[in-house]
């Protein structure tokens, strides 16, 4: 009887336990959360083989592990050859005819290519801290989408085994190459032969008619099996560890789309280098694609990742559900161009995030130059611009539309899905981007540019009929000084002597992107033209009104003039010389008292 009770009491106990659990985990199930340590999200995870150590860092919920494939690692230090270990390779002369032509049709050396390994190694250049970085121990796995339009074979080839060799097997769901009809023949039978043979996650999709490498991803994108959607570039290589650092940020919260580093590939060597130690990436008004500087905590933390307001564009990590939560790309985008701002400028307005990952890094071929011939769809960029500027930037298109003044008459197609999904998703406006996320840009890149401080032309008070004059030089070439045009009646048509000291705090030609630039110090440093950078250095001047001294960089030489010798040099400041002393034709007093006030200060 008793011992009745007992078990009784221990079933009756049991079952709550059991109910209490099954409730607690139905409510979890049911709003779409696994619980994970860092927050929710819906994400499948895959745990690495066992034999790898695992350890729980203190203060963290979530078990870390280190990912490195020391084998791996281990057996491509060891490799030796062309292009091994990233270095410049070049070609035998007997091969220098075949260079021409693969150059052509690639914009990169193709001949060389096909000399260097498909799987050669790369140099680990990155901040030492990766190397003891560790990530979660479950992490989604990925489907890479590759779309291709007529790639070199052996470059494209080359993307494929960096990716197998340098992702973890657990990790790695396939490898989806998207054929945008490409017309080269070894793109063909050969590359379905050789993928049949060595690549087995390797699956090929072939698109009937040029579709553009938006359309070309979207279709790789419908048929990825992964969580995650992994997108390269066709002539990509993945460098170590390079995919854990890319999924950890998004086992922490779905919306979060990761960018590697992306390093350089040089187009003639194929040497693998690192573009710079990282930045956040923006545009200005023209709708190029320009960097801002890293904030003074992500430089505390450089191998974290930073948020950056906007993707350079070929390689990121996203999810699946969160690419199609925000329709994939605006599928009304043409053939190339302005999908990187679509998509970063709706994931930020829609609720997500963007983050650059500097332990993630992938080398991409810069092309020499574009190589294919546009498909004859007429201004495909100028109407995927205005689709992107229409749907997302609000009254801030207007800027957009005063520097390229032939998108007012361009009929962008139908908008109206693109804008019904704005809708629906409740996104923020682009003020709310502007000021939250990209909240410096304006700064550097103001979209109505402040008034010039000076200009016109320079004349020199030591010899009032000389003038600064750079006689339609190029880059590299020197500024001189010469008869003032004016005074020989001809009316500055030319402009070989009309300059401006613009609000970038640096002298160029009038019409001209290209300015004063001092690079050595030597006693009397010569100046030259240069295309101007916006970055001051070597090219930051100073008009002082009162001394009408012209001074040069953060050294604070003057400007000063040779004139028996038409020379124009830089030199130490001196309150006795006539030559250092020179006339700017318009002066802009109220701009020149707000000096300090202007354009950004780089530190
Ligand atoms: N691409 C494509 N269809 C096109 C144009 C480009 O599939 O009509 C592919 C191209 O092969 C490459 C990617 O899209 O893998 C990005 O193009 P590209 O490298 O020319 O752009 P860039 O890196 O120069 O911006
Ligand atoms: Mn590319």
């Amino acid at each position: 009887m008793k011992r009745n009770v007992v078990s009784l009491i221990k079933f009756i106990s049991l079952a709550a336990i059991t109910v209490i659990i099954t409730v607690i985990v139905f409510r979890y199930v049911r709003s779409g959360k696994i619980i994970n340590a860092r927050g929710p999200h819906s994400l499948q995870l895959h745990n690495y083989p066992q034999h790898q150590q695992i350890e729980k860092e203190m203060g963290e919920t979530e078990e870390k592990m280190d990912w490195h494939d020391l084998k791996m690692i281990n057996t491509e230090s060891k490799r030796r050859g062309i292009g091994e270990q990233g270095r410049a390779g070049s070609l035998p002369a007997s091969l220098s005819s075949l260079e021409g032509s693969l150059y052509q049709v690639n914009g990169f050396n193709g001949a060389l290519s096909d000399l260097i390994a498909l799987n050669r190694s790369i140099p680990d250049i990155r901040h030492p801290d990766c190397r003891r970085k560790k990530y979660f121990r479950r992490l989604p796995s990925v489907s890479v989408i590759v779309s291709f339009h007529n790639e070199h074979l052996s470059t494209l080839l080359r993307t494929c085994w960096s990716v197998v060799n340098r992702s973890p097997v657990s990790l790695l769901e396939e490898i989806i190459l998207v054929d945008d009809a490409s017309t080269k023949p070894e793109l063909q039978i050969k590359l379905d032969d050789y993928v049949a043979k060595h690549l087995p996650l390797v699956k090929i999709i072939r698109l009937g008619v040029r579709s553009g490498l938006i359309r070309g991803r979207l279709a790789g994108a419908k048929a990825a099996k992964a969580q995650v959607l992994v997108f390269l570039d066709s002539h990509t290589e993945a460098n170590v560890n390079w995919l854990p650092p890319l999924l950890e940020p998004i086992a922490e919260d779905y919306r979060t789309c990761v960018c590697p580093f992306i390093d350089v590939i040089a187009f003639d060597t194929f040497e693998y280098r690192a573009q710079d130690e990282g930045a956040r990436g923006a545009f200005d008004w023209e709708l190029y694609y320009k960097r801002l500087p890293l904030l003074h905590d992500d430089l505390k933390h450089p191998a974290e990742p930073f948020k950056s307001p906007v993707m350079a564009g070929g390689l990121f990590a996203i999810t699946a559900r969160f690419f199609w939560e925000l329709g994939g790309y605006d599928p009304g985008l043409d053939i190339w161009g302005g999908e990187q701002y679509e998509l970063s400028f709706k994931i930020w307005q829609c609720g997500g995030q963007m983050l650059d990952a500097p332990c993630s890094r992938v080398g991409h071929i810069y092309r020499k130059f574009p190589p294919f011939p546009n498909p004859g769809r007429g201004d495909f960029l100028g109407k995927n611009y205005k689709r992107v500027a229409e749907v997302w930037m609000d009254e801030y298109k207007e800027f957009i539309y005063r520097r390229r003044s032939h998108l007012r008459a361009l009929d962008p197609g139908d908008l109206g899905e693109q804008k019904a999904l704005r809708e629906r998703l409740h996104c923020k406006s682009f003020k709310w981007f502007m000021e939250k996320i990209a909240f410096d840009l304006v700064e550097y890149y103001p979209p109505i540019e402040p008034d010039d401080f000076a200009s016109g032309e320079i004349r020199n008070v030591g010899a009032p009929e000389m003038c600064l004059d750079a006689k339609k030089r190029k880059k590299d070439e020197l500024v001189m000084l010469d008869s003032c045009v004016r005074d020989l009646g001809k009316n500055n048509g030319d402009f070989e002597q009309e300059f401006r000291m613009t609000w970038h705090k640096d002298l160029r030609l009038k019409g001209r992107t290209d300015c004063l630039d001092v690079s050595s110090g030597e006693l009397k440093a010569p100046v030259t033209l240069y295309p101007c950078h916006g970055k001051h250095g070597n090219q930051r001047w100073k008009y002082d009104i009162e001394k009408q001294w012209i001074m040069h960089g953060n050294a604070q030489r003057c400007l000063d003039a040779e004139p028996g010798a038409k020379r124009v040099y830089v030199t130490a400041c001196d309150s006795d010389s006539a030559t250092q002393k020179w006339r700017i034709q318009e002066v802009n007093m109220k701009a020149i008292n707000d000096w300090d006030n202007v354009g950004p200060n780089f530190a």
